[in-house]
């Protein structure tokens, strides 16, 4: 994963996106860039880390509009020419994206323009000022464009001759809406990359954009269609996401490992020792054949354990899958399975990809997660949260151990029934 960053607001931008990307370390990334309108438009990327990028942004370059990108390479070696954020043939429009557009070859035959990188993602950008050409409507050509992409995007575009409005889109890739207060709004891929300004989100749903200005927020799909949406109050504490006085994240995370039992212990448990879990949660697992735990990495580990944990605790038979063999080759199922998904972000990818096909063939889904309003709590029936507080280190400590923890506390409730 990799991320992206953009704000429209008053002052400062460059300094509170820069923040914002180091928020997003985390998430891995090869290199990083930048890009804001201010008497037309100042591009700046960098190879490695963030700290490197500070150093080639001039300390007098702003801007009241910007974006900015960490990027995971996935087309084209890691190096200042790929790095985001990429530019039109007038430099018009310049464009971060985080995802990979399985269509790109195609696009670029049919664009037949010079491109500057071995991107998948410049194309996009050459496709918006062509179709801007032809229209004359920034807000038609972005849309006529999302229209043509097939593949995983979250996509900030920003527009060198207005720097009112700043653009956004997504699909399978996360990026949520932050709002200011009246003179800013922001965009990002997790809500703790602007926590530093905005504890107010708005979720975007897949073949969505939105249309940004300093005091508005428009949602539409890509009929133009207007839609509403409630925002919401990220509930992660700022201070949660400082390392403090520890040297690593890695460090900080597994000392938590006893607090964060403890928290599950207390969210789980009434004061007469009984688990209480929801009843939907209940319902949803009840009178199911098999539990298939699918996960990716360190979740698919914990799965392990909560194999032998529901095995033995509850006496139901219990597969554990790698989510990305699962989405391309699933097994027979059992007539009433229920599908376990396990994920610290909530964002796996693969795992989401199970997701919608259990979906489609009607089969319950029960997300355990550290992320409520993640995607995959969302699109589940029901979730268990892990209350593990945000996990910084890429190498997972605490979340894991919450992990079975949490799966402890099921195969408990699943055996209750069968006294
Ligand atoms: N596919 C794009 C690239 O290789 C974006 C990768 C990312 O998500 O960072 O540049």
């Amino acid at each position: 994963m990799c991320g992206i960053v953009g704000m429209i607001g008053q002052v400062n931008t460059k300094e509170i996106l820069l923040k914002g990307l180091e928020k997003l370390e985390y998430r891995g990334y090869d290199s990083a860039g930048l890009a804001f309108v201010n008497d037309g438009v100042q591009v700046h990327k960098e190879v490695g880390r963030i700290a490197a990028l500070r150093e080639v942004v001039p300390a007098d370059a702003d801007g009241t509009v910007g974006i900015g990108h960490t990027r995971w390479a996935t087309h084209g070696v890691p190096s200042v020419p790929n790095a985001h954020p990429h530019q039109s043939a007038s430099a018009r429009f310049t464009l971060v994206h985080n995802g990979v557009i399985e269509n790109d070859e195609q696009l670029k035959a049919e664009l037949n323009v010079d491109l500057l990188s071995d991107t998948d993602t410049e194309v996009i950008v050459q496709m918006i000022e062509k179709n801007f050409n032809e229209t004359g409507d920034v807000a038609e050509a972005f849309r006529q464009t999302l229209r043509v992409l097939h593949g995983s995007y979250a996509l900030a575009l920003i527009d060198a001759e207005n720097p009112e409005v700043l653009y956004v889109a997504k699909n399978k890739s996360p990026l949520l809406v932050g709002l200011g207060d009246g003179t800013f709004n922001v965009v990002a891929s997790d809500a703790m990359a602007m926590l530093q300004v905005t504890d107010q989100f708005i979720e975007l749903h897949d073949g969505e954009m939105i249309i940004l200005t300093r005091d508005s927020v428009m949602i539409q799909d890509l009929d133009g269609n207007v839609q509403e949406r409630e925002a919401y109050t990220a509930e992660i504490d700022a201070s949660d996401i400082e390392k403090g006085t520890y040297a690593h994240y890695m460090l900080k995370e597994m000392d938590e490992q006893p607090a964060v039992i403890r928290n599950i212990v207390q969210q789980y448990q009434n004061e007469a020792g009984d688990i209480t879990l929801d009843q939907s949660v209940r319902d949803l697992v009840l009178g199911r054949d098999r539990v298939y735990i699918i996960g990716c990495g360190t979740s698919y580990h914990a799965g392990l354990i909560g194999k032998q944990l529901i095995e033995q605790i509850a006496g139901i038979p219990t597969e554990v899958h790698i989510s990305s063999e699962f989405g391309y080759n699933m097994p027979l199922l059992t007539e009433k399975p229920l599908f376990l998904f396990l994920s610290q972000s909530g964002e796996t990818a693969d795992s989401r990809a199970v997701l919608v096909e259990a979906k489609k063939l009607g089969h319950p889904a029960l997300t355990i997660t550290n992320v409520p309003g993640s995607t995959l709590s969302r699109e589940a029936n029901a979730t268990l949260l892990l209350h593990a507080g945000p996990e910084i280190a890429v190498a997972s400590t605490k979340a894991y151990t919450a992990q079975i923890a949490v799966l402890a506390v099921l195969a408990f409730d699943l055996a209750q029934p069968k006294g």
